[in-house]
């Protein structure tokens, strides 16, 4: 897939060197829960690949979702509105190719460009309360993105729960994480 120049100012301009580690544990939140969309992703992901961001082609992509929880200014937990990629009828990311690569690598959601299963703690709590104030600010302004959570939201376009997402993640994560230790043992 062609990297343009746009793309890579895209990538670059969360702060953050994008990672793109393409091995079989940071293939698996693509099989089961794609990563969340900050402020502007669709619009870029729906660029590259040369389409009109129209309602149609929003729903069919993208899903509104549980977001992280933070504490309101009165002391209640609240959840960001958030967004991810469509799943597909096996919970695959509809971004994701029968090969089993992305088709849009370049212009990834946030949540795949910036956070990878290889990433400390601190590092990985760092991109994600980056993109925490991403979508906070996008509500602030009343921004596109809220108002797209908020459409989705309305017509029923709603991704899986988290937890039942983050079970079927954790059920092959085991299984990836089994075979590797079973091939490695092979070969000590
Ligand atoms: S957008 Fe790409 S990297 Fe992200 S979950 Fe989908 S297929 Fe995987």
């Amino acid at each position: 897939m062609d990297v343009t120049k746009n793309d890579q100012e895209l990538a670059g301009s969360r702060g953050f060197e994008r990672t793109t580690c393409d091995c079989d544990l940071c293939r698996v939140p693509c099989r089961h829960m794609p990563g969340a969309l900050a402020p502007g992703d669709l619009e870029a992901i729906a660029a590259h690949l040369g389409v009109t961001m129209s309602g149609p082609w929003v729903e069919e992509h993208s899903r509104a979702s549980d977001g992280a929880k933070v504490l309101s200014s009165s002391g209640s937990v609240v959840s960001i509105p958030s967004m991810v990629p469509a799943q597909q009828e096996d919970g695959s990311c509809v971004f994701l190719d029968d090969a089993g690569h992305c088709k849009v690598h370049p212009v990834a959601p946030f949540g795949c460009a910036y956070l990878d299963m290889h990433m400390g703690e601190e590092e990985a709590d760092n991109r994600s309360r980056t993109l925490i104030m991403l979508q906070l600010g996008d509500i602030a302004s009343d921004g596109a993105y809220s108002k797209c959570v908020g459409v989705l939201k309305g017509k029923g376009c709603v991704a899986p729960p988290l937890v039942e997402r983050r079970e079927n993640f954790h059920q092959e994560l085991g299984e990836v994480e089994m075979r590797m230790q079973q091939s490695e043992d092979l070969t000590t």
